[in-house]
């Protein structure tokens, strides 16, 4: 995770692409240079000691003339907690994956590649509202930042050794930038977030009493909440969010601009606002979201209020759509309904993912394959 750091004082992608191959390259001289006396051809997979060296890749892919990228090479290492994809590309574009092949030879989304899913993509996200990727891979279509966690249910299994991906993308010809993470499976259950007070009107410090709200709902899934920092941000213009986009939003609404003025400790933001447009109560930047701390889709958005209970369940219930979980179902433009891709979750049952507080087994799971869990 030293990346991370470093990237906290980068301010373009082009400098952080650079600096985040840069050590790429680096981290493979090393693995090469510490290998165990054998000769190491340039795609030889790394000796086991270098492995945490692969475990946080970036990667440019170019889109061909129906939209799909070149082939991204990569390699899961031996205990691995989940794979993380971020595709960056054109803002005006949607992104996806095209195809998820795993060690077992296997590809995850099962698409014909020898053609354009642009059509198929935009009637999802733009003409019925849901952004749900063909395929058999449950995946959130988006503009702009695309992002994956796999697994995303209990029983997919995620195989040590060479694996690849294509980006799929309503754009043509252009460039992608692939960030691929890929931590240990060290059992990490602890979240840490900061808490922005984004108003001269309120402020926080310590522990907020809606942390121990939210703390109760995601003991469910045995993730610990700690607070890093609290912080005020005042005029930013943003105290009052007016608009919001579906089904998420967009690179350039007010949501995406305020996370842009996040701090950039590696934990999670949660800014609190003054305002939000009418019956919204909070928003995420992403179902899931990318647990990259410079994407200005970094962190969720909570309405302020005065009731902890109020205030801790929609923070669970916002944290919870950015680390893995959607609604328990979803009602395209079309009025048709949209499950989620987990097997025991049920409507009317008090979900999280509906108005309740309860998690599911299957969600309890998928929230604990986030890249952004740490150890204590
Ligand atoms: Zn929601």
């Amino acid at each position: 995770m030293t990346t991370m750091t470093t990237m906290t004082t980068m301010t373009t992608m082009t400098t952080m692409t650079t600096m985040l191959l840069r050590g790429l390259l680096l981290s493979m001289l090393f693995a090469a240079a510490c290998g165990d006396g054998a000769t190491a051809a340039p795609d030889a997979a790394p000796a086991a000691p270098d492995a945490a060296a692969l475990r946080d890749l970036l990667v440019e892919a170019a889109l061909d003339g129906n939209g799909l990228s070149t082939e991204v090479a990569f390699v899961v290492p031996s205990r691995t907690r989940s794979l993380t994809i971020v595709a960056e590309g054109d803002e005006a574009a949607l992104l996806a994956l095209g195809s998820l092949v795993l060690a077992d030879g296997t590809d995850r989304v099962d698409l014909d590649l020898n053609r354009s899913w642009a059509a198929e993509m935009t009637a999802s996200y733009h003409d019925e509202q849901i952004g749900q990727m063909p395929g058999s891979l449950y995946q959130s279509i988006r503009l702009g930042t695309f992002t994956q966690v796999y697994p995303t249910a209990p029983g997919q299994a995620l195989p040590a050794g060479p694996a690849s991906l294509r980006i799929a993308s309503t754009a043509t010809n252009g460039n992608v930038t692939v960030r691929l993470l890929l931590p240990d499976e060290d059992e990490a259950r602890t979240l840490a977030v900061n808490l922005v007070a984004v108003s001269d009107q309120f402020s926080f410090s310590g522990r907020p009493p809606f942390v121990d709200v939210m703390q109760t709902i995601f003991d469910q899934a045995g993730i610990a909440v700690v607070v890093r920092e609290s912080s005020v941000l005042a005029d930013s213009g943003l105290e009052r969010i007016s608009t919001f986009s579906e089904p998420q939003e967009a690179p350039d609404s007010q949501a995406a601009e305020l996370a842009g003025l996040g701090p950039q400790n590696g934990a999670l933001n949660i800014f609190v606002v003054e305002g939000l447009p009418s019956g919204v109560g909070g928003l995420s930047l992403g179902t899931p979201g990318p647990p990259v701390q410079d994407s200005s889709y970094f962190g969720v958005l909570l309405l302020h209020s005065t009731s902890d209970a109020l205030l801790g369940r929609v923070m669970a219930h916002e944290v919870a759509h950015f680390l893995a979980l959607q609604h328990v179902t979803n009602r395209g433009v079309s009025g048709m309904s949209y499950a989620d891709p987990l097997a025991d979750t049920e409507p009317g049952q008090g979900n999280l993912m509906e108005n309740g507080t309860t998690l599911t087994p299957d969600q309890a799971y998928a929230l604990s394959r986030s890249a952004l869990l740490t150890l204590p």
